[in-house]
């Protein structure tokens, strides 16, 4: 896993997350492109990047967690490194997050969100969790552990939806994630 922090010392000649096409889950999400027709929540979603080196086609899986104040959020799952995210990037007729891209922040994207969502993961990755994206303790955890853990990734989860909830207000935010 690379390091969150790789951002910072990009050496010059390196792409920016501004500079490639990316798609976000929350402007899927709110296009509806992650409900079927019955409005059950996808589990994947089919993207194909087109550039110079020719068209390639990639089944995406969407991850769903339990938000810490109800409904869920959606997280791409990255093809490349199983990563969850919320941007992909097409490049090079391939579709990965901006860690195996090696792109590096502005301040208008991901920036503060995509470090809180990697600091969720790596606190979220340490528990079991089931088909509903509910947390459970690992046997072999502390429950001290298990409770500082689920605090650490929940108070990541609530830094990244920030920006979100400046946006849409968190009624509406709420809203729309639990809209089944
Ligand atoms: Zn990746």
């Amino acid at each position: 896993m690379g390091g969150d922090g790789s951002g910072s010392h990009m050496g010059p000649g390196k792409l920016s997350v501004d500079s490639v096409p990316g798609v976000c889950i929350i402007d899927s999400f709110r296009a509806g492109k992650l409900f079927s027709s019955d409005n059950e929540r996808m589990e994947w979603a089919q993207f194909t990047v087109r550039d110079d080196n020719g068209t390639e086609s990639f089944r995406v899986n969407v991850a769903w967690l339990s938000c810490p104040y109800g409904g869920y959020r959606p997280l791409w799952r990255c093809p490349q490194c199983n990563r969850r995210v919320e941007w992909l990037y097409g490049l090079h007729s391939r579709l990965a997050c901006r860690h195996c891209f090696r792109l590096c922040y502005t301040s208008q994207k991901e920036g503060r969100q995509g470090r809180a969502i990697a600091r969720m993961n790596r606190a979220f990755d340490r528990l079991d969790v089931d088909d509903e994206g509910y947390f459970y303790k690992p046997k072999w955890m502390r429950w001290a552990t298990f409770n500082k853990l689920v605090k650490q990734g929940q108070d990541a989860e609530m830094e990244s939806l920030a920006p979100l909830l400046d946006r849409f207000g968190v009624g509406e935010l709420l809203a729309e994630l639990e809209a089944e």
